[in-house]
């Protein structure tokens, strides 16, 4: 019956579920969808804020102004009456329990650990619907909204080491603390963490930092691709999927769950680890092959030591050195090992006053961060591939760095630095990509350099109105920008005799 309910209702979208031995449930599209069409939204069947950058968020729209806390359990924070009111009948009973518990367990009470006590709470909501009658208008049962389709999602129990179900059931011990139900089945709930554990979304602003977690029981059906044709965003906590290529009737639609910026092998392993299933995309596939190699060596790997030579280097059949692709050049391992480690060192040096900067947002401590990544890329210059995520990473830092110490003329140079590796590392229609388009546009307008600019936010737009749509103010701000740049831009043409 549900299963029934949830088909009609995507085939009114233009989709359809069906199920494959190999991954499972997957969506099909029924109708064709063109570039930035929106495929499928859904509001989270739950969700909390999570700070990772040590500020706190409201709880229900995850915002970070004008913050209170809850008065009775001190540990939720609330926006306003309007949020507050619209959480307290899932928070009063999470309050209660909360204002009882010791600080020493509060100290464990994670994101997850929450979410999952969340799930709980709905879940009685709406098997208890009866007796909540007055509250059916606030939380309507409706066919994407539903525990039901929560149990329908894969949890990959019996794959799980020891040590991870041991960790789950001291969760599901935590959560049975809180809730104190009396008939709340632990081993039930152990399960539900394995679920969430492959199932949760990160839920990210439009610059795609992140600020909470939820549940999307529909969007989860969605599988994975290292090369999808289709992207995850969200509009406040809606989350949105929209083509990035033309998708035909009959295709699946298929997103990406990691980072992709990552050789074949990398990308695997992060697979493996979190969702547990071996990839078999079109990138995926080329693993071992020549061209697989090749790209994966650039990303990853040494690069030649001399300076004009753009050559991948491979491991020689003794493994003892590195050979260049292209020149033939060598490079003995034990060398590779001791740049590589002072890399590490610096790096973590590095990471360490960043930390302490972004807090105190002191410039000491910013160009402190400066020279220690400085001293870090120089280290990279002579180590890796001059494309290589490692680098290019160092870089961004860096950018971050001369952007918090307002220094735009190094910022711009830095971001520029990253951008072909941005290109080669995001292939296809990538909102990370789009967005290092959006830095670079920015600092040229900042810098005077309109052509430039106006160059840099087309190919901005060319992509964000795709991966974001065009209606959000994100989106509304960066158009604006580009019109602005625009006019400047012509302005500055006209000859000077002419007014
Ligand atoms: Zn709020
Ligand atoms: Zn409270
Ligand atoms: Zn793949
Ligand atoms: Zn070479």
């Amino acid at each position: 019956m549900e299963e029934e309910l949830l088909q009609r209702h995507l085939s009114e979208l233009g989709l359809s579920v069906s199920v494959s031995p190999e991954k499972g449930r997957c969506l099909f599209t029924t109708n064709q969808f063109s570039p930035g069409e929106i495929i499928i939204s859904q509001q989270p069947y739950v969700s909390v804020p999570k700070d990772s950058s040590g500020a706190s968020r409201c709880e229900v729209c995850f915002c970070s102004a004008k913050l209170k806390k809850c008065s009775a359990c001190h540990f939720v924070w609330y926006c306003g009456s309007t949020c507050q009111k619209s959480d307290w009948m899932f928070h009063r009973v999470e309050c209660q329990a909360l204002s009882k518990l010791e600080k020493e367990r509060l100290k464990h009470l994670t994101p997850s650990i929450r979410l999952m006590v969340k799930l709980y709470l709905r879940k009685k909501l709406q098997d208890e619907k009866v007796e909540y009658l007055t509250y059916l208008h606030v939380i309507p049962t409706t066919v994407t909204d539903n525990y039901n389709l929560v149990e329908a999602l894969v949890s990959h129990m019996t794959e799980i080491d020891d040590k991870q179900l041991v960790l789950y059931a001291q969760m599901a011990n935590l959560v049975h603390v809180i809730l104190q139900w009396p008939g709340l089945k632990l081993k039930e709930v152990a399960e539900n963490f394995s679920k969430l554990a492959c199932n949760v979304h990160s839920i990210c602003d439009s610059e795609l930092r992140p600020l909470g977690i939820g549940l999307y029981p529909v969007i989860s059906i969605i599988n994975h691709s290292c090369l999808p044709n289709a992207v995850l965003m969200f509009e406040g906590k809606q989350a949105v999927v929209r083509a990035v290529q033309p998708i035909p009737k009959g295709t699946e639609v298929l997103i990406s769950y990691i980072e992709t910026a990552g050789s074949t092998m990398t990308r695997q392993k992060a697979l493996k680890e979190q969702y547990l299933f071996s990839c078999s995309c079109p990138r995926c596939i080329k693993l071992g092959q020549c061209e697989d190699i090749r790209e994966s060596s650039i990303l990853e790997g040494y690069g030649c030591e001399n300076n004009a030579c753009m050559g991948f280097l491979l491991r020689d059949s003794e493994n003892k050195a590195f050979i260049c692709q292209q020149c033939g050049h060598a490079r003995k391992l034990e060398d590779l090992r001791k740049i590589a480690s002072e890399v590490k060192t610096f790096s973590e040096k590095a990471e360490e006053s960043l930390k302490s900067g972004s807090i105190l947002s002191d410039n000491s401590d910013n160009e402190e961060a400066g020279s220690m990544y400085k001293a870090v890329e120089k280290l990279q210059i002579r180590l890796c591939h001059p494309l290589s995520l490692n680098l290019m990473r160092t870089r961004d830092h860096l950018l971050k760095v001369f952007m918090e110490l307002k220094n735009w003329k190094d910022a711009l140079d830095y971001c520029r630095m990253t951008i072909p590796v941005y290109e080669k590392a995001y292939p296809g229609c990538h909102p990370m990509l789009g967005l290092q388009y959006y830095t670079c546009g920015k600092l040229e307008w900042l810098l005077g350099e309109t052509a430039n600019c106006v160059r840099s936010l087309t190919k901005a737009v060319d992509i964000l109105r795709l991966t974001h749509g065009t209606n959000t103010p994100f989106i509304k701000e960066l158009l604006f920008k580009l019109e602005e740049a625009r006019a400047e831009a012509s302005f500055k043409l006209k000859p000077l005799d002419e007014d």
